[in-house]
């Protein structure tokens, strides 16, 4: 008798630009989601879905924007989605996590993440299956395991830091915050776009993509 996968099957969107290749823009911006499901030893495709909610938005300054992430949300619910992964997903982050489970991916293909998703089925499964409720404030990065690829992001060199914070205020993200007089910035929130680094007087940030 062949075992029932059906209620063990998990379903993911993926954040991507155009079904294939993992989006660098804030979960709630990408062009499309690529719904797909795994028993932990296979994925199945379900269908892609362009995120209708990116042009009404897209005049936005505040990517934390309440509307954008519940049409975002309701987008997928209705799918049944239970984790959503993505290379950045923004302040949003703290509305979405409580829906649906959390991934961060650092590869550049939806296949890849896949590779990476499978390697720790044990811990994904579970997670991804229970309830905010249950599972609580949870979310799993992938790592960087699949390649080089890395999404670009701000880098301080401490040394040359000053602790003045203009760097916090020029960032839109809200990424960078100060630590014992010195800028930190925080890589899940950080979109690469590089206005703190003509924030900095003695140059000490710059804008990585290794
Ligand atoms: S602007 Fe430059 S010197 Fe000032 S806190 Fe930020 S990184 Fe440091
Ligand atoms: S590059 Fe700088 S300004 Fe842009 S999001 Fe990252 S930390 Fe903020």
């Amino acid at each position: 008798m062949t075992e029932r996968k059906a209620d063990k099957l998990v379903r993911f969107a993926f954040a991507t630009t155009d079904g294939e290749t993992l989006a660098t823009s804030h979960f709630g911006s990408a062009d499309c989601y690529s719904i797909w499901e795994s028993n932990g030893i296979t994925f199945r495709h379900v269908r892609d879905i362009i995120n209708t909610s990116v042009e009404e938005d897209e005049h936005e300054e505040h990517h934390g924007d309440v509307k954008k992430a519940a049409s975002v949300m309701e987008l997928l619910g209705n799918e049944k989605i239970h984790a959503v992964l993505a290379i950045n997903f923004g302040p949003n982050i703290e509305r979405i996590k409580k829906k649906f489970f959390p991934v961060f991916a650092h590869c550049e293909f939806v296949g890849e993440a896949m590779n990476d998703l499978l390697k720790i089925w044990n811990e994904i499964e579970p997670l991804a299956l229970s309830p905010f409720s249950l599972r609580g404030d949870i979310s799993i990065d992938l790592g960087n395991s699949s390649g080089s690829f890395r999404s670009p992001h701000a880098v301080v060199e401490t040394s040359r830091c000053r602790g003045c914070s203009f760097c916090v205020d020029s960032c839109p993200e809200n990424a960078i915050s100060m630590r014992a007089f010195k800028a930190i910035v925080d890589e899940t929130l950080c979109t690469g776009c590089g206005k703190c680094v003509n924030s900095c007087p003695p140059r000490a940030i710059s804008v990585s993509h290794h």
